[in-house]
């Protein structure tokens, strides 16, 4: 799709400070809201009348708004200068005692993610919307004090063309055609208000008194129907694991879960009704794998409720903490008490990693206590360590103090700050009152310092070994297992117990192989010792334990990325471990790592990429016709494959598809992508693929096809999209972006990495927030692995004009690049 280029964003929104969040704290209190929609009114604005009631010690604030024209602003009757409007801030004077506000304006629909994002199916022509208020948008929908400790009473009015429904926080009536009014809700924040309208197709049930509901766009409503049971099932088993776990009631009502188009995070975890991103409606057949962590997903919004939405952090700084426990509990509960047993496995594979490279990346920062400015500063939080490291803490804490302690202090939490706000202190407080016992040195070792630590274990010395992240002092206990087996028994694993409280700690250095952290308890960066390196073929094959060979990996992965282990030996493992591996996290995870990862950087990518191919190959003969692992092996062998009459003959779904494998429509993109890389298939086929099927998978998978063709055109095409020359919205940018740059297309490609770096600044003139990050991130020329290209992205960086948002982005993606340029030095020269 191609539309004109929006003009420019005038003037950025300035993001609230945190001193300023605390001086309006301080001033006002706001009772309530009422906010009319009219979203019946055109395709490209809507109008917003938001009345507040507020109590003042009297005095001048100000509100936040960013709309398209400003009517008027009136406070206690009297207009205020609406000409005062800048960067989403309007001044008002306050009196001591009650006041009234009423901002009338006219805003814009956003096709970015953020604010009320207006999208089109491309399946039917239906258009959807839904708010998404999150950090610094809520302003782009209606005019309010945004800031997470100004909680209030939101009631909410809505026109609607007349096919449509309104969901929200609360129960939505229609009560005259095209015009809904939503039950005022229970104490909120800004952040978390919801507003989901569009011809969706709605779903509802009920469990233990609490109404829920499912929603996703009507072309896909049948894959919705499929997937309800299995739905509904997780959130009925999670709501009974939660009230027994938490002790405190779900208190919001109704509990909708909508699906929704082109949302950018997973979900959205907005009181009553959280929004996810539809691509979890599986329109596919999918691997067990997105089925886990859509179901942690799921409970990990569920989790929110209680953390997050009925104590709310006072400022974004302790958002870590829903987060962090969160996550936990998703993968906890969906453990416990649900089909998905196997959800810390998916856990290792997945999010360990992605924290753990966080974590020692120059960005890192403290998992709580990292000070957050204003809230654009706290959005770059949002990582790998906010939700994966923050999650491990916290298991760590529940081991060490139990359930029964851990969970008296948070319901202690939910207690005393039930609709209001907390802060990390405060939950500390109620785990010390609950018999916790003084907390300080494990908050300060694990949650107030930045940085992992190295494990290793030095058979010379006799001891295993803990390092510090250079430039980040720590002095933390670590609490885990060690798995030793003998030299000829390289799966017969005996665990031993360590506390490393000191930088060395000695320990029985077995013959054989020795794992360390096999559960992974902790949080660290373990590195094989070379004998266990060298045995690790045998024990990979040999382990029964699906998590021990997790952590293996994991630490394979630790090794690779610190240039200690050459690619050449990471694809040999691959090829010897892998085919006998028998999870499809295993295989998928893995195989999809190293093609990520191990390719880029190896002696020869197309050899590389051959060799994955055919382990993949070799799992899929392997594997049971049908299964999951299957699925996840054909999946790496449609990516890798470089045979493009193999590829033509699975399309055609001929006979040398394998038995069991059905090309659907996540099948068929995959190979007309790896197609278009492979520069055979021209632009009218991928047309005509579209053209005959035109969903919204297909349409954003159509744009990463064309962008992944090696030819000039397709690289000035996408170009023209990063810049912003010709506008398309946020998931048809990121597959752009993943499109363009291809390993083995350099010759293509090398005239836009310095276009990149001269051209990136200029995009904040076109988007904002997430999407400014994620296009960042998905542009940056990560596979021009020269001293070059580091060196052009160090002299940005050395800039002082450039965004916080770009900046962070750069950092890492640099740093990574760096690393990768370590590994290609220390193998290929
Ligand atoms: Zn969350």
């Amino acid at each position: 799709m191609v539309s004109s280029a929006r003009p420019p964003v005038a003037s950025q929104p300035t993001s609230l400070k945190h001193a300023e969040a605390r001086a309006r704290a301080a001033l006002i209190d706001v009772a309530s809201y009422d906010v009319a929609l009219d979203l019946d009114c055109g395709e490209e604005t809507f109008s917003a009348v938001s009345t507040i009631d507020l109590v003042s010690q009297g005095g001048p604030t100000f509100l936040e708004v960013q709309p398209v024209a400003l009517k008027s602003v009136t406070v206690n009757g009297r207009p205020a200068d609406v000409a005062l409007l800048d960067r989403g801030r309007v001044p008002i004077a306050t009196e001591a005692g009650e006041n009234h506000v009423v901002v009338e304006s006219v805003m814009r629909y956003r096709n970015d993610g953020e604010g009320l994002h207006r999208s089109i199916d491309p399946a039917d022509g239906r258009h959807y919307t839904y708010a998404m208020t999150f950090l610094d948008a809520a302003p782009s929908i209606f005019a309010c004090f945004d800031q997470p400790d100004l909680k209030a009473q939101w009631t909410l009015r809505v026109r609607t063309p007349h096919d449509w429904v309104v969901l929200g926080n609360s129960p939505a009536t229609e009560v005259e055609p095209g015009y809904w009014e939503l039950a005022p809700t229970l104490p909120l924040p800004t952040y978390l208000v919801a507003l989901v309208a569009g011809p969706y197709h709605v779903l509802r049930d009920e469990h233990d008194g609490i109404p829920l509901g499912l929603s996703a766009r009507a072309s896909i409503a049948p894959h919705l129907d499929h997937d309800a049971d299995e739905l509904f099932t997780l959130t009925r088993q999670s709501f009974d694991e939660l009230h027994r776990l938490f002790g405190v009631r779900y208190p919001f009502g109704n509990y909708h879960q909508a699906f929704v188009p082109e949302f950018n995070a997973g979900a959205m975890e907005s009181a009553g009704c959280v929004t996810f991103r539809d691509p979890l409606v599986f329109q596919s057949r999918v691997v067990r794998t997105h089925h886990v962590n859509r179901a942690t997903t799921l409970i990990h919004e569920m989790a929110h409720m209680w953390f997050g939405d009925l104590v709310t952090p006072v400022w974004w700084d302790d958002l870590w903490l829903n987060e962090s426990f969160a996550e936990y509990m998703g993968a906890r509960v969906a453990a416990d008490v649900t089909e998905f047993s196997d959800s810390w496995l998916s856990e290792s594979y997945g999010r360990r990693s992605w924290g753990l490279s966080a974590d020692q990346r120059p960005s890192t920062h403290p998992v709580a206590g990292n000070g957050a400015a204003d809230g654009a500063t706290a959005l770059q939080n949002f990582d790998g360590i906010s939700y994966a490291k923050g999650a491990s803490i916290i298991k760590q804490l529940n081991s060490r103090l139990g359930d029964a302690v851990f969970f008296r202090g948070v319901s202690d939490l939910f207690e005393k700050h039930r609709f209001g706000n907390a802060a990390m202190a405060d939950l500390m407080e109620a785990w010390e009152r609950a018999g916790a016992g003084d907390l300080s040195a494990f908050g300060d070792g694990w949650l107030l310092t930045a940085g992992p630590d190295r494990i290793v274990l030095d058979r010379t010395g006799g001891v295993v070994r803990r390092t510090p992240l250079e430039g980040h002092p720590a002095d933390r206990d670590h609490a885990l297992s060690v798995a030793t087996a003998p030299a000829d028994q390289p799966g017969a694993w005996t665990f031993d117990r360590v506390v490393l409280d000191a930088d060395t700690v000695e320990v029985a250095v077995p013959d054989g192989p020795m794992v360390l952290d096999p559960h992974m308890e902790t949080w660290a960066v373990t590195l094989h010792d070379p004998e266990t390196m060298a045995a690790l073929p045998r024990v990979l094959c040999a382990t029964r334990d699906p998590l021990v060979r997790a952590s293996a990996w994991v630490s394979v992965r630790n090794g690779f990325e610190h240039a200690l282990i050459d690619p050449d030996v990471v694809l040999d493992l691959v090829e010897q471990a892998i085919p006998a591996e028998d999870t499809d996290d295993g295989v998928g995870q893995t195989l999809g790592w190293a093609i990520w990862n191990v390719v880029p950087v190896s002696a020869d990518p197309t050899i590389a990429m051959s060799r994955i191919h055919d382990v993949a190959a070799r799992c899929v003969a392997r594997a049971l016709p049908g299964g999951s692992l299957q699925l996840a092996a054909f999946q790496v062998q449609a990516a890798a494959a470089a045979d493009h009459t193999v590829l033509r003959g699975w399309l055609a779904s001929g006979a040398a598809l394998p038995d069991g494998v059905v090309v659907d429509l996540d099948l068929r993109w995959r190979m007309l992508r790896r197609l278009a890389t492979l520069g055979a298939i021209d632009r009218d086929e991928l047309g005509a693929a579209l053209a005959s099927e035109p969903t919204a998978v297909s349409q954003v998978e159509h744009a990463r096809a064309l962008a992944s063709i090696p030819d000039a055109e397709a690289k000035a095409w996408a170009w023209q999209r990063f810049t912003g020359e010709v506008e398309v919205p946020n998931y048809e940018l990121e597959a752009i972006g993943l499109g363009l740059w291809q390993v083995g297309q350099d010759r293509l490609t090398d005239p836009y990495v310095a276009r990149y770096f001269d051209e990136l600044l200029a995009t904040t003139e076109v988007r904002t927030g997430q999407l400014l990050a994620l296009a960042t991130n998905v542009f940056y020329p990560r596979w021009s692995v020269t001293d070059d290209t580091v060196a052009k992205a160090q002299a940005l960086l050395g800039s002082d004009d450039v965004d916080t948002t770009i900046r962070r982005e750069l950092v890492d993606e640099t740093w990574d690049l760096e690393r990768r340029l370590a590994i290609r030095r220390s193998f290929h020269r």
